[in-house]
């Protein structure tokens, strides 16, 4: 019997799966096998964290029985992918690998690798779409190039066909004798989890899809800046992960409703960063404004620490970062309000921040990430340029206007009025001995001044 090799690595589902459904090539009686790959490089990369391992062990978990549902099962194999991949198609006798696609400069390089050793040994080496819309290079300007800016990249993005959406397929025959190692746990991966992250998977990841298109999808426009609210998908590290195929989610959308136009941006501006990364893989450590390269940012410091724990003394910034560490996930207004706040009033290097999101989150992406981070930073593709500073105070006033999201996540300012919620230095005294709150003994007084140091940025950015 043919035997062919899926290998999966950031597109753990079985339908919509264009690399999956071309191993399988209907009707030529192909076996398949199912090879994930556990990489140390990647899993015991000081960027990974906890959470992402977990969400990845429940996915491969879940991959395995749908694949034994289809009569066959998923083989796990540990090492260097360069060295895994080829070996695992000498002993399968395969003719070809299929992969999805990957555009991270680790993932383009590692794939280069993979396909010369397969190429060299007579072993046809495809790689296919399936993490993105859009495949990066798809999308371009007049002049052929990739776009710098998100909004004429989304009207030529709209010009992409995008195909149809398949199902999984009924059966995935492997052959019998191929061995592999026993699932990877966050116990075998040596993780131990503080954060009450989701559960991970493709059955999870489409409940999540129909929950939100039931309950969340046709309010999305108005409520997906509101911090407490349950208004926005929770998909992040389902699409990260390819646990929903981001086809699959856009084809749901009717774009003529509002929310869900609003939401199929969001899905473009993954897209956008894809691109981004795919064409300037040096963001990944540089700014992507070459003006804005020798920045003398700070480094590690006590205030680092302090806006890493929650403790900066602005609620709305500690109860995003705390939100962070309990569950893994951060409302993407609080995103940036902490990205603009690390950068713009600690002055510290965007870096910094990028790696601390990148361990506690467990949609934690390379492309959305650094371009999220870069765009807090102004040193990104934004149109829009450094002198954009959130103040925390009233952006908690606009997006947390009765404190939910403050007294979920900073429980000692729970009983503060909301008059007061987002300043609590400002309480009177006797105000604030009644609802037991002393700044500087049961919540710390503000790490900086927001003003002084609106002031200290703009100075700073306007040297460079
Ligand atoms: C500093 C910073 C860091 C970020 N880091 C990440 C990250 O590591 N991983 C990540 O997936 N997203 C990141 N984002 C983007 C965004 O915050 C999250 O995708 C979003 O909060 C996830 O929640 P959701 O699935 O409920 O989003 P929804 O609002 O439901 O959006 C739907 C999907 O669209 C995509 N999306 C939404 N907003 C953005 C955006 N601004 N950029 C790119 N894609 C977007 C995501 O895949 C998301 O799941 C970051 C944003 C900022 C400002």
């Amino acid at each position: 019997m043919p035997t062919r090799i899926l290998w999966f690595r950031r597109d753990l589902r079985l339908h919509d799966h264009p690399a999956l459904a071309a191993a399988l090539e209907p009707g030529d009686g192909t076996a398949v096998v199912p090879l994930f790959v556990v990489d140390p490089r990647l899993v015991g990369a000081p960027r990974m964290g906890a959470p992402r391992l977990s969400y990845l062990c429940d996915a491969l978990a879940a991959l395995d029985e749908g694949l034994h549902r289809r009569g066959g099962r998923l083989i796990v194999r540990s090492g260097d992918p360069r060295d895994v991949v080829p070996a695992v198609a000498a002993e399968t006798g395969a003719a070809a690998v299929h992969w999805s696609g990957e555009f991270t400069p680790y993932g383009t390089d590692r794939d280069a690798a993979v396909r010369a050793a397969l190429e060299g040994a007579g072993v046809e080496a495809h790689a296919h779409p399936g993490v993105l819309l859009a495949e990066p290079g798809s999308v371009r300007t007049a002049s052929g190039d990739f776009f710098r800016v998100f909004s004429p990249f989304q009207r030529a993005w709209r010009e992409v066909p995008l195909g149809e959406v398949t199902p999984a397929p009924g059966r995935v025959p492997v052959p019998h004798a191929t061995p592999g190692e026993p699932l990877p746990t966050p116990a075998s991966l040596g993780v131990s989890l503080d954060a009450d992250v989701i559960e991970g998977g493709e059955p999870a990841a489409r409940a999540r899809l129909e929950e939100f298109l039931r309950l969340s999808a046709d309010m999305y426009h108005e409520r997906r800046n509101l911090l407490s609210s349950d208004g926005t998908s929770r998909l992040s590290a389902d699409l990260h992960y390819g646990c929903v195929s981001p086809r699959a989610v856009y084809r749901r959308l009717d774009l003529r409703q509002p929310g869900h136009k609003g939401f199929a941006s969001e899905l473009v501006w993954r897209d956008f960063y894809g691109h981004v990364l795919a064409r300037w893989p040096e963001v990944a450590i540089t700014e992507f404004n070459p003006a804005l390269r020798d920045l003398p940012w700070r480094g590690a410091s006590a205030d680092l620490d302090a806006w890493c724990e929650g403790r900066t003394g602005y609620p709305v910034i500690d109860a995003a970062m705390r939100q962070l560490l309990g569950i893994a996930w951060m409302h993407n207004r609080a995103r940036m309000l902490v990205a603009s706040f690390l950068c713009k009033d600690l002055l510290t290097d965007w870096r910094l921040g990028e790696a601390h999101f990148l361990r506690h989150l467990v949609d934690g992406d390379a492309a959305s990430n650094n371009g999220g981070w870069q765009w807090a930073a102004g040193t990104g593709t934004d149109a829009q340029p450094y002198f954009r500073i959130f103040n925390p105070v009233s952006q908690g006033e606009q997006f947390d206007p009765d404190g939910a999201y403050v007294r979920r996540w900073v429980p000692e300012l729970r009983r503060v009025p909301d008059r007061w919620i987002h300043h609590p230095w400002d309480l009177p005294d006797d105000i604030a001995a009644d609802c037991g709150v002393r700044i500087g003994r049961d919540y710390p007084a503000p790490i900086v001044d927001h003003a002084q140091a609106r002031i200290h940025a703009l100075a700073f950015f306007k040297r460079a």
